[in-house]
């Protein structure tokens, strides 16, 4: 069975996202931890999570992944930012505990002009001050685009990042499609050489998660524009490629395509489901 849920709305809780990810045949989703702009997070409500543990288990959810307001820039040249995202990311694993072995993605972040190997020392460091020898959650890397001056848009860069991190085993990837293609991977004429090359690189063992995104903007663009499922230059065919992989077939599959409501997400799974060949 395809493991597929898309991006949700936080706002009403867990046991809103996992009813809404019922109704269009998702078996996971992904949220927010807190806004966008990374202010205070709701109290966890401890009814509502009871609720979606047993709820979960009884629809036989996959793990859900939680996505860090991406405004964060833990590699900023500005220690005040550097804070920020620490003290966001710190209450993030915390709350996450209550939803324990599930993942909490986020973006590496931009060096604005710092250089990436001054932005990989950071966010070494950074991680060694998040990670608990007992935390119970995966923390992903995301795949960036290469866009303005972020980086985790080569592979090389996150396994620079995960190699310095001193309790990596709670560290994983999650590659999403837009972003890679955006960056100069060929999603769709070189999908088994990007798999080789990441396994060579970082290891497939390290990827937990895959974001399926169309893209709006050309191969090797570097500007991360996602587009619905189909409707990119990466296109429909290249993507059920993916999710069709047999090395990539086990996975969770999020959707972050521009999508007005829950029927636009729940077309994209019917099509995605009915593609799936396992
Ligand atoms: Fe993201
Ligand atoms: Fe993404
Ligand atoms: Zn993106």
């Amino acid at each position: 069975m395809l493991n597929i849920g898309c991006h949700l709305s936080a706002s009403n809780g867990f046991m809103q996202m996992a009813k809404d990810a019922v109704s269009i045949n998702a078996n996971t989703f992904q949220f927010f931890t807190r806004n966008p702009r990374g202010g205070k997070a709701k109290d966890i409500d401890k009814e509502d999570v009871k609720n979606f543990l047993q709820f979960s288990e009884e629809h036989n959810f996959t793990k859900i992944l939680a996505h860090a307001p991406y405004t964060l820039n833990p590699c900023s040249a500005d220690p005040k930012v550097r804070d920020f995202a620490l003290m966001v990311m710190k209450d993030d694993m915390l709350r996450m505990e209550y939803v324990p072995g599930n993942m909490y993605n986020f973006h590496p972040g931009s060096h604005v002009g710092q250089g990436i190997d001054v932005a990989i020392e950071i966010i070494i460091e950074f991680l060694n001050q998040i990670l608990q020898p007992d935390q119970h959650t995966t923390v992903l890397l995301e795949t960036m685009s290469g866009k303005g001056s972020e980086v985790g848009s080569k592979f090389a860069e996150l396994r620079r990042i995960i190699d310095g991190v001193k309790l990596n085993d709670h560290l994983g990837v999650c590659l999403d499609t837009c972003h890679i293609n955006d960056a100069g991977y060929d999603v769709v004429n070189n999908l088994d050489g990007i798999l080789d090359e990441f396994d060579a690189v970082i290891g497939l063992d390290r990827l937990k998660a895959i974001h399926l995104n169309d893209s709006k903007n050309p191969f090797s663009s570097h500007k991360d524009r996602h587009a619905k499922i189909g409707e990119g230059t990466i296109g429909f065919d290249a993507l059920s490629r993916v999710t069709n992989n047999p090395r990539l077939c086990h996975l969770p599959f999020f959707l972050e395509t521009p999508n007005d409501d829950l029927s636009g997400f729940a077309n994209e799974i019917a099509k995605l489901r009915n593609a799936y060949k396992f």
